[in-house]
């Protein structure tokens, strides 16, 4: 089996190593990843300045590695691509430096790698630990991570779905288990900074406290992570709200003529 490697954090970052080690008993693995820390980038995709693509040394002992100037789902691209020749059977993202839940997949650089792999046909899954300091300790999750490729759920994806997993910050032997879960509800505790150049012009920075949200909804990945549990959530690409589409056909819009203003509205 070929696995490729890919995060946000950058290729030096610990939990992509991490990562990699883990990877290496299932065969051969490739590491790809933006050289500097992307995190929060979501699935952009560059097409205005040209890409580098530099082989670099790498911690893990057996693993080829490579670093992109650009952003993580540009990275997880070229390899797909054709910039690594050998068949890729699977791509894994991470292991990130803090969490993925709840709304923070719209931002996610970790999870976008995985959604590009999943738009060209590759199973992908996402790793994050839900711990955001300078030295977290990604042993428990890399273990995990192993754990979850060796019991191949990523086989039985269906197209366009990744599978989504937040790892909570404790050692091996204190996580509970697994929950299988929704995303959550996030609480962004943003805050607009306002400051002056020295120049005199205003520049801003959205900044504030970390995230939050709902911890005690039952089955969502805030909840099991919360709790002690790895979570494991099925993202699907298709981001259609099936109930408010019914709704939306329901008030008629499909009979309107093309710029007729119903008299009640
Ligand atoms: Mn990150």
């Amino acid at each position: 089996m070929h696995i490729l490697v890919s995060n946000d954090d950058g290729i030096y970052a610990p939990g992509i190593a991490a990562l990699a080690a883990a990877m290496l008993p299932f065969g051969q693995v490739t590491v790809i990843a933006p050289k500097e820390n992307r995190s929060a980038i979501g699935h952009r995709k560059t097409m205005h300045k040209p890409l580098r693509i530099d082989s670099v040394p790498f911690p893990v002992e057996g693993v080829r590695a490579y670093a992109t100037s650009e952003t993580p789902s540009d990275s997880v691209a070229v390899a797909l691509l054709g910039f690594v020749k050998d068949p890729i059977d699977l791509v894994v993202s991470g292991i990130n430096r803090g969490a993925n839940m709840g709304q923070d997949l719209t931002y996610s650089g970790t999870v976008s790698a995985a959604f590009e792999a999943v738009i060209w046909h590759k199973p992908a899954i996402a790793f994050s630990l839900v711990d955001h300091s300078e030295n977290a300790d990604y042993s428990a999750a890399a273990a995990i991570a192993r754990q979850i490729v060796a019991l191949g759920l990523y086989r039985d994806l269906p197209s366009l779905t990744l599978l989504n997993v937040n790892v909570p910050a404790l050692p091996l032997e204190q996580i509970k288990g697994f929950k299988v879960v929704r995303q959550g509800l996030r609480t962004y505790n943003d805050t607009l900074i306002t400051r002056t150049d020295p120049y005199g012009r205003p520049y801003y920075w959205i900044g504030g406290e970390a995230p939050s949200g709902n911890m005690t909804e039952e089955g969502t990945d805030l909840w099991a992570t919360h709790n002690g549990y790895v979570s494991l959530t099925p993202i699907h690409l298709d981001m259609t709200n099936y109930a408010m589409m019914r709704q939306l056909q329901g008030r008629g819009i499909e009979s309107l003529k093309p710029g007729e203003i119903p008299s009640q509205t």
